[in-house]
């Protein structure tokens, strides 16, 4: 199962992933994720990503398609995976369905109101990279014990800019995906399991 999961900045995508992972054992492929442990390991890669990413901007299609091509050929993504966080422009969603198939792209559609609120509340744990949201319920330390923190990129500015970017490019891609008979909706739920019932349903009958 080749599968794209699409949405604002802070609708759940990567929480959804880490679902569809638990339940069908197919990889999270997030090209954020990615990006952030180049970053961290200060490879040249990283140093060039660091300054779009902390300044909520896109890194150049050319640069990001590569590595999703590169990553896409690894032998633990030939049974299937889940991109998380590509496309994000019409180009690179034209570029990705000519190399390779996709069998469903998910867009999970949110109140974009929302979505500066979910972002701000965000942390997630830099070991296991679980993603809490402490808008109701303040935690500091992620069940598998460690200090969780807030994404440079979650930050209110760089917040705002993400939003921007994805209003500007998204109404194409949706567009696109539609053409080609790959778009399926799903209305983002109270919690992470209540997005995933409507997610499995899809996935149940791919
Ligand atoms: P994410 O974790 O998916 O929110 O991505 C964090 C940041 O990584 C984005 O705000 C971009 O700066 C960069 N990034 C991730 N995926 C892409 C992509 N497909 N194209 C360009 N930049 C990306």
């Amino acid at each position: 199962m080749n599968i794209v999961l699409f949405g604002a900045p802070g609708c759940g995508k990567g929480s959804q992933a880490k679902l569809i992972t638990a339940k069908y054992g197919i990889p999270q492929i997030s090209t954020g994720d990615i990006l952030r442990s180049e970053i961290s390991k200060n490879t040249e890669l990283g140093i060039i990503a660091g300054k779009y990413i902390n300044n909520g901007l896109l890194l150049p299609d050319d640069l990001v398609i590569e590595l999703v091509k590169k990553t896409l050929q690894q032998p633990n993504c030939q049974n299937g995976f889940i991109l998380d966080g590509f496309p994000r422009t019409l180009n690179q969603a034209q570029r990705l369905l000519e190399f390779i198939n996709i069998d469903v792209a998910i867009l999970i559609d949110v109140n974009i109101n929302e979505v500066e609120r979910r972002a701000l509340y965000r942390r997630i744990c830099p070991v296991c990279g679980k993603i809490y949201n402490i808008s109701n319920k303040y935690i500091e330390i992620c069940e598998c014990g460690n200090k969780l923190i807030q994404r440079e990129d979650d930050k209110l500015e760089v917040v705002r800019h993400r939003i921007e970017k994805y209003l500007a490019n998204s109404e194409d891609i949706i567009e696109f995906f539609k053409e080609r008979k790959i778009l399926a909706t799903v209305l983002s739920g109270e919690t992470p399991e209540e997005t995933f019932v409507s997610v499995d349903k899809i996935l149940s009958e791919l």
